[in-house]
Protein backbone atom coordinates (compact mmCIF):
# COMPACT_ATOMS: atom_id res chain seq x y z
CA UNK A 1 0.00 0.00 0.00
CA UNK A 2 1.30 3.26 -1.17
CA UNK A 3 0.35 6.24 1.46
CA UNK A 4 -1.66 4.74 4.60
CA UNK A 5 -3.11 8.11 5.29
CA UNK A 6 -3.56 9.13 1.47
CA UNK A 7 -7.18 9.01 2.11
CA UNK A 8 -7.48 11.43 4.76
CA UNK A 9 -4.57 13.98 3.83
CA UNK A 10 -5.49 14.17 0.34
CA UNK A 11 -9.27 15.44 -1.50
CA UNK A 12 -10.55 13.77 -4.50
CA UNK A 13 -9.68 16.36 -7.14
CA UNK A 14 -11.49 16.00 -10.64
CA UNK A 15 -9.45 16.01 -13.81
CA UNK A 16 -9.33 19.35 -15.59
CA UNK A 17 -12.52 19.35 -18.05
CA UNK A 18 -12.59 22.31 -20.35
CA UNK A 19 -14.86 25.18 -20.14
CA UNK A 20 -17.96 24.32 -20.87
CA UNK A 21 -18.48 26.98 -22.95
CA UNK A 22 -15.73 27.12 -25.01
CA UNK A 23 -15.58 23.18 -25.72
CA UNK A 24 -18.99 23.70 -27.56
CA UNK A 25 -16.86 25.25 -30.24
CA UNK A 26 -14.79 22.09 -31.33
CA UNK A 27 -15.71 18.44 -31.38
CA UNK A 28 -12.34 17.56 -29.49
CA UNK A 29 -12.37 15.78 -25.99
CA UNK A 30 -14.23 17.78 -22.98
CA UNK A 31 -11.87 15.88 -20.13
CA UNK A 32 -8.27 16.39 -20.17
CA UNK A 33 -5.47 14.06 -18.22
CA UNK A 34 -4.78 14.70 -14.53
CA UNK A 35 -1.09 15.96 -14.20
CA UNK A 36 1.22 13.36 -12.61
CA UNK A 37 1.61 14.98 -9.71
CA UNK A 38 -1.53 15.33 -9.00
CA UNK A 39 -2.59 12.00 -10.19
CA UNK A 40 0.50 10.19 -7.50
CA UNK A 41 -1.98 11.85 -4.84
CA UNK A 42 -5.11 10.67 -6.52
CA UNK A 43 -3.62 6.83 -6.08
CA UNK A 44 -2.85 7.42 -2.57
CA UNK A 45 -6.11 7.78 -1.20
CA UNK A 46 -7.15 3.96 -2.13
CA UNK A 47 -7.31 2.60 1.12
CA UNK A 48 -6.44 -0.25 0.10
CA UNK A 49 -9.52 -1.37 2.14
CA UNK A 50 -8.70 -5.25 1.66
CA UNK A 51 -11.53 -6.63 0.36
CA UNK A 52 -12.14 -3.83 -3.08
CA UNK A 53 -15.63 -4.52 -3.95
CA UNK A 54 -14.40 -1.45 -6.68
CA UNK A 55 -13.32 -4.85 -8.62
CA UNK A 56 -15.70 -7.10 -8.42
CA UNK A 57 -18.27 -6.48 -10.88
CA UNK A 58 -21.61 -8.00 -9.80
CA UNK A 59 -25.48 -6.91 -10.78
CA UNK A 60 -27.03 -5.58 -7.50
CA UNK A 61 -30.73 -4.51 -7.64
CA UNK A 62 -30.02 -4.52 -11.49
CA UNK A 63 -27.75 -1.73 -12.09
CA UNK A 64 -23.90 -2.99 -12.23
CA UNK A 65 -21.36 -2.92 -8.96
CA UNK A 66 -17.71 -2.59 -9.01
CA UNK A 67 -16.19 -3.15 -12.25
CA UNK A 68 -16.88 -5.91 -15.10
CA UNK A 69 -13.61 -7.17 -15.82
CA UNK A 70 -12.24 -6.71 -12.20
CA UNK A 71 -9.94 -4.44 -13.06
CA UNK A 72 -6.88 -4.88 -10.26
CA UNK A 73 -7.70 -1.23 -8.99
CA UNK A 74 -5.97 -1.29 -5.70
CA UNK A 75 -2.96 -2.59 -7.37
CA UNK A 76 -2.46 0.12 -9.91
CA UNK A 77 -3.31 2.87 -7.50
CA UNK A 78 -0.32 1.73 -5.20
CA UNK A 79 2.01 1.50 -8.25
CA UNK A 80 0.74 5.15 -9.74
CA UNK A 81 1.61 6.71 -6.51
CA UNK A 82 5.35 5.52 -6.53
CA UNK A 83 5.75 6.48 -9.79
CA UNK A 84 5.86 3.12 -11.71
CA UNK A 85 3.66 3.46 -14.62
CA UNK A 86 5.13 1.14 -16.75
CA UNK A 87 4.13 -1.91 -14.29
CA UNK A 88 0.60 0.15 -13.25
CA UNK A 89 0.39 -0.53 -17.30
CA UNK A 90 1.17 -3.97 -17.11
CA UNK A 91 -1.36 -4.90 -14.23
CA UNK A 92 -4.27 -2.18 -16.42
CA UNK A 93 -3.73 -4.84 -19.45
CA UNK A 94 -3.70 -8.40 -17.76
CA UNK A 95 -7.91 -7.57 -17.75
CA UNK A 96 -8.87 -5.01 -19.80
CA UNK A 97 -7.93 -5.05 -23.52
CA UNK A 98 -9.10 -1.33 -24.37
CA UNK A 99 -8.45 0.88 -21.38
CA UNK A 100 -8.20 3.51 -23.28
CA UNK A 101 -12.08 3.50 -24.31
CA UNK A 102 -13.38 2.73 -20.68
CA UNK A 103 -10.92 5.18 -19.11
CA UNK A 104 -12.73 7.92 -21.19
CA UNK A 105 -16.56 6.50 -21.60
CA UNK A 106 -17.16 4.58 -18.74
CA UNK A 107 -19.95 5.54 -15.87
CA UNK A 108 -17.65 4.32 -13.59
CA UNK A 109 -19.08 1.87 -11.53
CA UNK A 110 -15.79 0.90 -9.71
CA UNK A 111 -16.37 4.49 -8.14
CA UNK A 112 -19.76 4.14 -6.99
CA UNK A 113 -18.46 0.56 -5.03
CA UNK A 114 -14.98 2.59 -3.48
CA UNK A 115 -15.08 1.86 0.33
CA UNK A 116 -13.69 5.84 0.61
CA UNK A 117 -17.00 6.06 -1.00
CA UNK A 118 -18.89 5.51 2.24
CA UNK A 119 -17.77 8.54 4.16
CA UNK A 120 -16.09 10.48 1.65
CA UNK A 121 -15.55 10.92 -2.46
CA UNK A 122 -14.08 7.92 -3.68
CA UNK A 123 -10.89 7.35 -5.66
CA UNK A 124 -10.94 8.60 -9.02
CA UNK A 125 -10.19 5.49 -10.14
CA UNK A 126 -11.68 6.44 -14.07
CA UNK A 127 -8.75 9.08 -14.65
CA UNK A 128 -6.18 7.43 -13.07
CA UNK A 129 -6.81 4.40 -15.62
CA UNK A 130 -6.83 6.56 -18.51
CA UNK A 131 -3.99 8.08 -17.90
CA UNK A 132 -1.79 5.01 -17.07
CA UNK A 133 -2.82 3.85 -20.76
CA UNK A 134 -2.49 7.36 -22.51
CA UNK A 135 1.28 7.30 -20.64
CA UNK A 136 1.76 3.59 -22.21
CA UNK A 137 0.79 5.17 -25.90
CA UNK A 138 2.93 8.19 -25.55
CA UNK A 139 5.60 6.49 -24.18
CA UNK A 140 5.94 4.02 -26.93
CA UNK A 141 5.06 0.84 -24.18
CA UNK A 142 2.28 -0.07 -26.23
CA UNK A 143 3.82 -1.99 -29.59
CA UNK A 144 1.89 -4.95 -31.72
CA UNK A 145 2.48 -8.16 -30.23
CA UNK A 146 2.49 -10.25 -33.07
CA UNK A 147 1.85 -14.05 -31.67
CA UNK A 148 4.86 -16.25 -32.41
CA UNK A 149 2.18 -19.57 -33.44
CA UNK A 150 -0.51 -20.21 -35.18
CA UNK A 151 -2.81 -22.87 -34.38
CA UNK A 152 -4.49 -23.37 -38.05
CA UNK A 153 -8.02 -22.68 -36.50
CA UNK A 154 -10.18 -20.08 -38.12
CA UNK A 155 -12.69 -18.07 -36.21
CA UNK A 156 -15.22 -15.31 -37.86
CA UNK A 157 -16.22 -12.01 -35.56
CA UNK A 158 -19.13 -10.35 -37.24
CA UNK A 159 -19.26 -6.63 -35.66
CA UNK A 160 -16.27 -5.32 -34.76
CA UNK A 161 -17.65 -3.06 -31.52
CA UNK A 162 -15.89 -3.51 -28.09
CA UNK A 163 -17.20 -7.05 -27.70
CA UNK A 164 -16.02 -8.07 -31.48
CA UNK A 165 -12.62 -6.30 -30.60
CA UNK A 166 -12.04 -8.11 -27.34
CA UNK A 167 -12.87 -11.24 -28.74
CA UNK A 168 -10.94 -10.93 -31.95
CA UNK A 169 -7.79 -9.54 -29.52
CA UNK A 170 -8.05 -12.61 -27.32
CA UNK A 171 -8.40 -15.10 -29.90
CA UNK A 172 -5.33 -13.55 -31.88
CA UNK A 173 -3.07 -13.63 -29.11
CA UNK A 174 -3.03 -17.32 -28.82
CA UNK A 175 -2.87 -18.07 -32.45
CA UNK A 176 -6.40 -18.27 -33.82
CA UNK A 177 -6.75 -16.58 -37.27
CA UNK A 178 -9.42 -14.09 -36.99
CA UNK A 179 -11.40 -11.90 -39.40
CA UNK A 180 -13.76 -9.25 -37.97
CA UNK A 181 -16.44 -8.51 -40.04
CA UNK A 182 -17.97 -4.91 -40.32
CA UNK A 183 -21.33 -3.49 -42.02
CA UNK A 184 -20.29 0.32 -41.15
CA UNK A 185 -17.29 1.55 -43.58
CA UNK A 186 -15.20 1.82 -40.32
CA UNK A 187 -14.17 -0.75 -37.26
CA UNK A 188 -15.16 0.23 -33.42
CA UNK A 189 -19.38 -0.33 -33.59
CA UNK A 190 -20.76 2.45 -31.40
CA UNK A 191 -17.62 3.73 -30.20
CA UNK A 192 -16.96 4.63 -33.93
CA UNK A 193 -20.68 5.84 -34.87
CA UNK A 194 -22.47 5.96 -31.33
CA UNK A 195 -20.42 7.89 -28.72
CA UNK A 196 -19.55 11.25 -30.18
CA UNK A 197 -15.86 12.08 -30.31
CA UNK A 198 -16.17 15.04 -27.70
CA UNK A 199 -16.10 11.82 -25.70
CA UNK A 200 -13.83 9.44 -27.27
CA UNK A 201 -12.09 10.54 -30.46
CA UNK A 202 -11.68 8.64 -33.10
CA UNK A 203 -8.44 8.92 -33.53
CA UNK A 204 -8.23 7.17 -30.15
CA UNK A 205 -10.50 3.63 -31.94
CA UNK A 206 -8.85 3.88 -34.66
CA UNK A 207 -5.23 3.67 -33.19
CA UNK A 208 -6.52 0.44 -31.29
CA UNK A 209 -7.47 -1.33 -34.95
CA UNK A 210 -4.55 -0.75 -36.69
CA UNK A 211 -2.69 -2.08 -33.69
CA UNK A 212 -4.34 -5.19 -33.79
CA UNK A 213 -4.42 -5.14 -38.19
CA UNK A 214 -0.91 -5.20 -36.99
CA UNK A 215 -1.17 -7.97 -34.53
CA UNK A 216 -2.52 -9.90 -37.68
CA UNK A 217 -6.43 -9.21 -36.80
CA UNK A 218 -8.17 -9.27 -40.31
CA UNK A 219 -10.71 -6.15 -41.26
CA UNK A 220 -13.65 -6.83 -43.40
CA UNK A 221 -15.67 -3.76 -43.78
CA UNK A 222 -18.38 -2.58 -45.28
CA UNK A 223 -19.28 -6.08 -45.38
CA UNK A 224 -23.23 -7.04 -43.68
CA UNK A 225 -22.92 -10.66 -42.95
CA UNK A 226 -26.59 -12.13 -43.86
CA UNK A 227 -26.78 -9.71 -47.05
CA UNK A 228 -23.35 -9.13 -48.51
CA UNK A 229 -22.30 -12.77 -47.92
CA UNK A 230 -24.99 -15.70 -46.70
CA UNK A 231 -24.45 -16.26 -43.45
CA UNK A 232 -23.88 -19.89 -44.31
CA UNK A 233 -21.20 -19.39 -46.97
CA UNK A 234 -19.46 -17.03 -43.88
CA UNK A 235 -19.68 -20.03 -41.22
CA UNK A 236 -18.39 -22.77 -43.63
CA UNK A 237 -15.00 -20.74 -44.08
CA UNK A 238 -14.54 -21.08 -40.03
CA UNK A 239 -14.41 -23.30 -37.66
CA UNK A 240 -16.18 -20.89 -35.00
CA UNK A 241 -18.17 -17.90 -35.39
CA UNK A 242 -19.29 -15.29 -32.97
CA UNK A 243 -22.02 -13.13 -33.63
CA UNK A 244 -21.35 -9.47 -31.71
CA UNK A 245 -23.54 -7.90 -33.32
CA UNK A 246 -24.64 -5.01 -30.92
CA UNK A 247 -28.68 -4.24 -30.02
CA UNK A 248 -28.66 -1.61 -32.67
CA UNK A 249 -32.64 -1.68 -33.13
CA UNK A 250 -34.27 1.87 -31.81
CA UNK A 251 -37.42 1.90 -29.92
CA UNK A 252 -39.75 4.42 -32.02
CA UNK A 253 -42.43 6.70 -30.99
CA UNK A 254 -45.40 6.15 -32.62
CA UNK A 255 -48.12 8.77 -32.37
CA UNK A 256 -49.84 12.02 -33.82
CA UNK A 257 -47.29 13.38 -36.43
CA UNK A 258 -44.35 10.77 -36.47
CA UNK A 259 -44.14 11.31 -40.24
CA UNK A 260 -43.41 14.68 -40.06
CA UNK A 261 -39.94 15.90 -41.49
CA UNK A 262 -37.73 16.85 -38.34
CA UNK A 263 -38.05 13.80 -36.32
CA UNK A 264 -34.82 11.22 -36.16
CA UNK A 265 -34.10 8.24 -34.11
CA UNK A 266 -31.09 9.44 -32.26
CA UNK A 267 -28.48 6.57 -33.65
CA UNK A 268 -29.16 8.18 -37.22
CA UNK A 269 -28.86 11.76 -35.93
CA UNK A 270 -25.39 10.42 -34.09
CA UNK A 271 -23.87 8.65 -36.69
CA UNK A 272 -24.97 11.38 -39.80
CA UNK A 273 -23.27 13.71 -37.28
CA UNK A 274 -19.48 11.53 -36.63
CA UNK A 275 -19.25 10.31 -40.68
CA UNK A 276 -19.97 14.29 -41.42
CA UNK A 277 -16.99 15.49 -39.20
CA UNK A 278 -14.54 12.41 -40.12
CA UNK A 279 -15.50 12.36 -43.87
CA UNK A 280 -17.55 15.41 -45.25
CA UNK A 281 -20.88 12.91 -45.27
CA UNK A 282 -24.41 14.81 -45.00
CA UNK A 283 -25.78 15.41 -41.49
CA UNK A 284 -28.89 16.29 -39.64
CA UNK A 285 -28.10 19.39 -38.95
CA UNK A 286 -29.27 21.99 -35.72
CA UNK A 287 -28.14 24.86 -36.79
CA UNK A 288 -30.44 27.74 -35.56
CA UNK A 289 -33.20 25.14 -34.72
CA UNK A 290 -35.29 24.14 -31.53
CA UNK A 291 -34.36 20.94 -30.49
CA UNK A 292 -36.49 18.40 -28.72
CA UNK A 293 -34.41 15.34 -27.27
CA UNK A 294 -36.95 12.44 -26.59
CA UNK A 295 -35.57 10.37 -23.40
CA UNK A 296 -33.37 10.85 -20.37
CA UNK A 297 -30.48 8.69 -20.83
CA UNK A 298 -26.96 9.28 -22.03
CA UNK A 299 -27.73 8.25 -25.25
CA UNK A 300 -30.12 11.68 -25.08
CA UNK A 301 -27.30 13.68 -23.57
CA UNK A 302 -25.13 12.76 -26.22
CA UNK A 303 -27.38 14.29 -28.47
CA UNK A 304 -27.39 17.64 -26.75
CA UNK A 305 -23.99 18.09 -27.04
CA UNK A 306 -23.84 17.37 -30.33
CA UNK A 307 -26.54 20.01 -31.19
CA UNK A 308 -24.93 22.61 -29.12
CA UNK A 309 -21.55 21.97 -31.24
CA UNK A 310 -24.01 22.19 -34.58
CA UNK A 311 -25.24 25.44 -33.00
CA UNK A 312 -28.74 24.91 -32.28
CA UNK A 313 -31.24 27.56 -30.78
CA UNK A 314 -31.97 26.32 -28.00
CA UNK A 315 -32.11 22.86 -26.12
CA UNK A 316 -34.92 20.64 -23.93
CA UNK A 317 -34.52 16.99 -22.66
CA UNK A 318 -37.68 14.80 -21.66
CA UNK A 319 -37.67 11.85 -19.46
CA UNK A 320 -40.05 9.92 -17.73
CA UNK A 321 -38.77 9.46 -14.30
CA UNK A 322 -39.02 12.35 -11.51
CA UNK A 323 -35.57 13.91 -10.92
CA UNK A 324 -33.37 11.52 -8.81
CA UNK A 325 -32.43 12.13 -5.16
CA UNK A 326 -29.20 14.46 -4.29
CA UNK A 327 -27.84 12.03 -2.70
CA UNK A 328 -28.10 7.59 -2.17
CA UNK A 329 -31.46 7.16 -0.23
CA UNK A 330 -32.17 4.04 1.59
CA UNK A 331 -33.25 1.55 -1.00
CA UNK A 332 -29.99 2.46 -2.63
CA UNK A 333 -27.57 1.48 -0.17
CA UNK A 334 -23.26 1.54 -0.98
CA UNK A 335 -22.34 -0.40 -2.73
CA UNK A 336 -24.65 -0.32 -5.22
CA UNK A 337 -24.12 2.21 -8.43
CA UNK A 338 -25.79 6.03 -6.62
CA UNK A 339 -29.13 6.59 -8.41
CA UNK A 340 -28.60 10.15 -7.52
CA UNK A 341 -28.52 13.24 -9.72
CA UNK A 342 -25.82 14.01 -11.55
CA UNK A 343 -24.79 16.67 -14.48
CA UNK A 344 -23.67 15.05 -17.29
CA UNK A 345 -20.93 17.29 -19.69
CA UNK A 346 -23.75 18.01 -22.06
CA UNK A 347 -25.88 19.16 -19.16
CA UNK A 348 -23.17 21.43 -18.07
CA UNK A 349 -22.64 22.78 -21.50
CA UNK A 350 -26.35 23.21 -22.28
CA UNK A 351 -26.47 25.14 -18.61
CA UNK A 352 -23.20 27.27 -20.11
CA UNK A 353 -24.83 28.22 -23.35
CA UNK A 354 -28.63 28.96 -22.36
CA UNK A 355 -28.87 29.16 -19.03
CA UNK A 356 -30.74 26.51 -17.34
CA UNK A 357 -30.35 23.15 -17.27
CA UNK A 358 -32.00 20.91 -20.51
CA UNK A 359 -33.74 18.19 -18.70
CA UNK A 360 -37.84 18.26 -18.01
CA UNK A 361 -38.73 15.38 -15.89
CA UNK A 362 -41.57 13.21 -15.68
CA UNK A 363 -42.56 14.14 -19.13
CA UNK A 364 -44.82 12.52 -21.76
CA UNK A 365 -44.73 13.28 -25.07
CA UNK A 366 -48.47 13.85 -26.49
CA UNK A 367 -48.32 14.63 -30.24
CA UNK A 368 -46.33 16.05 -33.21
CA UNK A 369 -48.23 19.48 -34.64
CA UNK A 370 -47.11 20.73 -37.82
CA UNK A 371 -47.24 24.22 -38.46
CA UNK A 372 -48.83 25.62 -42.40
CA UNK A 373 -46.29 24.92 -45.04
CA UNK A 374 -46.19 20.64 -43.06
CA UNK A 375 -42.99 21.01 -41.64
CA UNK A 376 -42.69 20.33 -37.78
CA UNK A 377 -43.48 23.35 -35.19
CA UNK A 378 -44.31 22.27 -31.68
CA UNK A 379 -44.19 19.09 -29.68
CA UNK A 380 -46.97 18.84 -26.85
CA UNK A 381 -46.75 17.41 -23.74
CA UNK A 382 -48.12 16.87 -20.74
CA UNK A 383 -46.81 16.18 -17.04
CA UNK A 384 -46.61 12.76 -15.26
CA UNK A 385 -47.35 11.47 -11.53
CA UNK A 386 -45.02 8.32 -10.77
CA UNK A 387 -46.09 5.91 -7.95
CA UNK A 388 -44.98 2.81 -6.95
CA UNK A 389 -46.70 0.34 -5.45
CA UNK A 390 -45.33 -2.21 -2.12
CA UNK A 391 -44.38 -4.71 -5.16
CA UNK A 392 -41.58 -2.01 -6.65
CA UNK A 393 -44.36 -1.74 -9.37
CA UNK A 394 -44.39 1.75 -10.59
CA UNK A 395 -47.35 3.25 -12.60
CA UNK A 396 -47.24 6.77 -14.42
CA UNK A 397 -50.31 8.59 -14.65
CA UNK A 398 -51.35 11.99 -16.58
CA UNK A 399 -51.50 15.09 -14.38
CA UNK A 400 -54.41 17.12 -15.51
CA UNK A 401 -54.21 20.63 -16.88
CA UNK A 402 -50.11 20.24 -17.07
CA UNK A 403 -50.19 20.21 -21.53
CA UNK A 404 -47.55 22.30 -22.62
CA UNK A 405 -46.54 23.29 -26.29
CA UNK A 406 -42.93 23.39 -27.26
CA UNK A 407 -41.57 25.19 -29.85
CA UNK A 408 -39.48 22.63 -32.04
CA UNK A 409 -38.05 22.14 -35.78
CA UNK A 410 -35.77 19.07 -35.02
CA UNK A 411 -36.74 16.08 -32.43
CA UNK A 412 -34.28 13.37 -31.50
CA UNK A 413 -36.03 10.24 -30.18
CA UNK A 414 -33.60 8.73 -27.82
CA UNK A 415 -35.85 6.24 -25.92
CA UNK A 416 -33.70 2.78 -25.90
CA UNK A 417 -33.03 -0.08 -28.04
CA UNK A 418 -34.96 -3.13 -28.41
CA UNK A 419 -32.09 -5.97 -29.51
CA UNK A 420 -30.15 -6.92 -32.42
CA UNK A 421 -31.70 -6.49 -36.26
CA UNK A 422 -34.01 -9.09 -36.53
CA UNK A 423 -32.91 -10.19 -40.24
CA UNK A 424 -29.97 -11.81 -39.61
CA UNK A 425 -30.60 -13.73 -36.69
CA UNK A 426 -34.16 -14.93 -38.57
CA UNK A 427 -31.83 -15.75 -41.56
CA UNK A 428 -29.88 -18.03 -38.81
CA UNK A 429 -32.83 -19.67 -37.48
CA UNK A 430 -31.06 -18.13 -33.70
CA UNK A 431 -33.32 -18.86 -30.64
CA UNK A 432 -33.99 -15.56 -28.98
CA UNK A 433 -34.74 -14.08 -25.79
CA UNK A 434 -36.22 -10.97 -24.66
CA UNK A 435 -35.06 -10.25 -28.56
CA UNK A 436 -31.40 -10.91 -27.51
CA UNK A 437 -29.83 -13.76 -28.94
CA UNK A 438 -30.13 -16.57 -26.63
CA UNK A 439 -26.97 -17.93 -24.84
CA UNK A 440 -26.30 -18.79 -21.70
CA UNK A 441 -23.55 -16.28 -19.80
CA UNK A 442 -20.16 -17.97 -19.15
CA UNK A 443 -20.96 -20.14 -22.26
CA UNK A 444 -22.10 -17.80 -25.13
CA UNK A 445 -23.27 -20.81 -27.44
CA UNK A 446 -26.23 -20.33 -29.70
CA UNK A 447 -28.39 -22.92 -30.54
CA UNK A 448 -26.23 -23.34 -33.66
CA UNK A 449 -23.14 -25.62 -32.59
CA UNK A 450 -20.27 -23.87 -33.83
CA UNK A 451 -22.01 -20.08 -33.34
CA UNK A 452 -21.28 -17.76 -30.09
CA UNK A 453 -22.01 -14.36 -29.18
CA UNK A 454 -20.95 -11.63 -26.87
CA UNK A 455 -22.01 -8.54 -25.72
CA UNK A 456 -24.88 -6.38 -26.39
CA UNK A 457 -26.56 -8.61 -29.25
CA UNK A 458 -26.74 -11.43 -25.88
CA UNK A 459 -27.33 -8.69 -22.79
CA UNK A 460 -28.83 -6.10 -24.50
CA UNK A 461 -28.12 -2.74 -25.16
CA UNK A 462 -25.15 -2.09 -22.32
CA UNK A 463 -21.86 -0.70 -21.83
CA UNK A 464 -18.55 -0.70 -22.84
CA UNK A 465 -17.05 -2.73 -20.37
CA UNK A 466 -19.39 -5.33 -20.12
CA UNK A 467 -18.86 -5.51 -23.84
CA UNK A 468 -15.31 -6.06 -22.94
CA UNK A 469 -16.16 -8.53 -20.49
CA UNK A 470 -18.79 -10.88 -22.61
CA UNK A 471 -15.83 -10.29 -25.30
CA UNK A 472 -13.13 -12.22 -23.01
CA UNK A 473 -15.09 -14.70 -21.50
CA UNK A 474 -16.68 -15.80 -25.21
CA UNK A 475 -13.14 -15.81 -26.49
CA UNK A 476 -12.39 -18.21 -23.88
CA UNK A 477 -14.79 -20.52 -24.43
CA UNK A 478 -14.38 -20.47 -28.20
CA UNK A 479 -10.51 -21.40 -27.80
CA UNK A 480 -11.56 -24.87 -25.37
CA UNK A 481 -14.08 -25.48 -28.08
CA UNK A 482 -11.64 -25.28 -30.63
CA UNK A 483 -8.82 -26.61 -28.54
CA UNK A 484 -10.18 -28.86 -26.13
CA UNK A 485 -8.74 -26.39 -23.38
CA UNK A 486 -7.90 -22.71 -23.12
CA UNK A 487 -4.67 -20.93 -21.44
CA UNK A 488 -7.13 -17.76 -22.42
CA UNK A 489 -7.99 -16.20 -18.81
CA UNK A 490 -11.71 -16.63 -17.60
CA UNK A 491 -12.58 -14.83 -14.29
CA UNK A 492 -15.59 -17.41 -14.40
CA UNK A 493 -13.48 -19.94 -14.18
CA UNK A 494 -10.99 -18.61 -11.92
CA UNK A 495 -8.06 -18.74 -13.80
CA UNK A 496 -6.86 -14.90 -14.27
C1 LIG B 1 -25.21 6.87 -28.25
C2 LIG B 1 -24.62 5.87 -27.34
C3 LIG B 1 -23.70 6.29 -26.40
C4 LIG B 1 -23.14 5.38 -25.52
N1 LIG B 1 -22.25 5.83 -24.61
C5 LIG B 1 -21.66 4.95 -23.77
C6 LIG B 1 -20.70 5.39 -22.83
O1 LIG B 1 -20.40 6.58 -22.73
N2 LIG B 1 -20.14 4.47 -22.02
C7 LIG B 1 -20.45 3.13 -22.09
O2 LIG B 1 -19.87 2.33 -21.34
N3 LIG B 1 -21.36 2.69 -22.98
C8 LIG B 1 -21.96 3.56 -23.82
N4 LIG B 1 -22.89 3.11 -24.72
C9 LIG B 1 -23.14 1.66 -24.81
C10 LIG B 1 -21.97 0.93 -25.52
O3 LIG B 1 -21.54 1.70 -26.61
C11 LIG B 1 -22.40 -0.46 -25.97
O4 LIG B 1 -22.87 -1.18 -24.85
C12 LIG B 1 -21.23 -1.24 -26.60
O5 LIG B 1 -20.70 -0.54 -27.70
C13 LIG B 1 -21.70 -2.63 -27.05
O6 LIG B 1 -20.67 -3.26 -27.72
P1 LIG B 1 -20.95 -4.44 -28.77
O7 LIG B 1 -19.62 -4.79 -29.32
O8 LIG B 1 -21.74 -5.49 -28.12
O9 LIG B 1 -21.89 -3.81 -29.89
P2 LIG B 1 -21.78 -2.51 -30.82
O10 LIG B 1 -20.82 -1.52 -30.28
O11 LIG B 1 -23.18 -2.08 -31.04
O12 LIG B 1 -21.16 -3.06 -32.18
C14 LIG B 1 -21.89 -3.96 -33.00
C15 LIG B 1 -21.31 -3.87 -34.40
O13 LIG B 1 -21.84 -4.92 -35.18
C16 LIG B 1 -22.06 -4.44 -36.50
N5 LIG B 1 -23.00 -5.33 -37.15
C17 LIG B 1 -24.30 -5.57 -36.80
N6 LIG B 1 -24.85 -6.48 -37.61
C18 LIG B 1 -23.89 -6.85 -38.50
C19 LIG B 1 -23.84 -7.76 -39.59
N7 LIG B 1 -24.90 -8.51 -39.93
N8 LIG B 1 -22.68 -7.88 -40.30
C20 LIG B 1 -21.58 -7.12 -39.97
N9 LIG B 1 -21.58 -6.23 -38.95
C21 LIG B 1 -22.71 -6.10 -38.22
C22 LIG B 1 -22.58 -3.04 -36.25
O14 LIG B 1 -22.45 -2.23 -37.40
C23 LIG B 1 -21.67 -2.58 -35.12
O15 LIG B 1 -20.51 -1.99 -35.62
C24 LIG B 1 -23.50 4.01 -25.59
C25 LIG B 1 -24.44 3.59 -26.52
C26 LIG B 1 -25.01 4.50 -27.38
C27 LIG B 1 -26.03 4.05 -28.36
S1 LIG C 1 -13.46 -0.19 -16.67
FE1 LIG C 1 -15.01 1.18 -15.77
S2 LIG C 1 -15.65 0.11 -13.91
FE2 LIG C 1 -13.69 -0.83 -14.54
S3 LIG C 1 -12.09 0.34 -13.44
FE3 LIG C 1 -12.36 1.33 -15.44
S4 LIG C 1 -13.82 2.98 -15.05
FE4 LIG C 1 -13.99 1.54 -13.35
Amino acid sequence: MGKATGFMDYQREETNKRDPLTRTNDWREYDTSFSDESLKRQGARCMDCGTPFCQMGEIINGATTGCPIYNLIPEWNDLVYKGRWKEALERLLKTNNFPEFTGRACPAPCEGSCTLGISDPAVTIKSIERTIIDKGFENGWITPRIPKNRTGKNVAIIGSGPAGLASADQLNQVGHHVTVYERQDRAGGLLMYGIPNMKLEKEVVERRIRLLEQEGINFVLNTEAGKDIPFEALNHQYDATILCIGAQKQRDLQMAGRDTEGIHLAMDYLTASTKHLLQGDECIDAKGKDVIVIGGGDTGADCIATALRQECNSVVQFGKHPKPPAARIGSNMWPEFPNVFTVDYAHKEATAKFGEDPRQFCIQTKRFVTGENGSLKEVHTVEMEKTTDENGKATFREIPGTEKFWPAQLVLIAIGFEGPDEQLLQQLGLDTENGNVKATYGNFMTNIDNVFTAGDARRGQSLIVWAINEGREAAHKVDEYLMGSSTLPSYLEESI
